[in-house]
């Protein structure tokens, strides 16, 4: 596999390292916890990393627990189209919406929190589930001068997914390092994530190939 040089232009995102999307949290992603060492690793390559967090208000509208008689992954029609229900998770303020305690990523600079309005889920570090409220990391991201993602985290399927996409429709290069995430796999998501991100160009990378 070909080396990719790693410059001041490039920023790591590392998608939502959280306890509850890891092994024993209310939404574990199966084997997430494995993805903490290699992001450490690959992290000290990036001069620029970004981290996010889900970080839902308590009654959060993607919770099944907000609507009587659902259970989690129901799929209901909301205002900007569908959504699954999740179990209730990455709650404001809570242990389950903590970073993973073995994430070590001090020079970090930001750390961007998505899915705080209750009305809107945001899978996207970019864009909520409306496809229209910006988070402001593409301002983020301008402003600082970065020109290249690269993606880690969870779950590939859904938030590292639909992150890598909306980077590369706002004119981003875009990787995604895949043995750096680890997916969910709700009804097939894990073929259309591979799918979707393959139409778009979204380069899939080895955090091997890194440098
Ligand atoms: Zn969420």
């Amino acid at each position: 596999m070909a080396r990719i040089k790693i410059g001041d232009r490039d920023v790591l995102i590392v998608v939502d390292i959280q306890n509850d999307f890891c092994p024993g949290g209310s939404l574990s992603v199966p084997n997430g916890h494995e993805v903490v060492p290699v992001i450490n690793r690959l992290a000290k390559q990036f001069p620029h990393v970004v981290l996010t967090q889900d970080w839902h208000p308590p009654d959060h509208l993607s919770f099944a627990a907000a609507h009587p008689g659902k259970k989690p992954y129901d799929i209901i029609a909301v205002d900007y189209g569908q959504q699954i229900l999740w179990p209730d998770h990455c709650v404001q303020a809570t242990h389950g919406a903590e970073f993973h305690k073995d994430l070590h990523v001090p020079h970090a600079a930001l750390v961007l929190r998505k899915g705080i309005h209750r009305a809107i889920d945001s899978y996207s570090t970019f864009y909520e589930n409306d496809r229209k409220t910006p988070t402001g990391l593409v301002g983020y991201l301008r402003e600082r001068g970065f020109a290249r993602v690269f993606l880690a985290g969870l779950a590939l399927d859904f938030c590292v997914r639909y992150s890598a996409e909306d980077a590369k429709r706002e004119g981003f290069g875009v990787a995604v390092i895949e043995d750096a995430c680890r997916g969910i796999d709700v009804d097939g998501s894990m073929g259309a994530a591979r799918k979707s991100l393959e139409g778009l160009g979204v380069v899939r990378v080895d955090s091997e190939a890194l440098a």
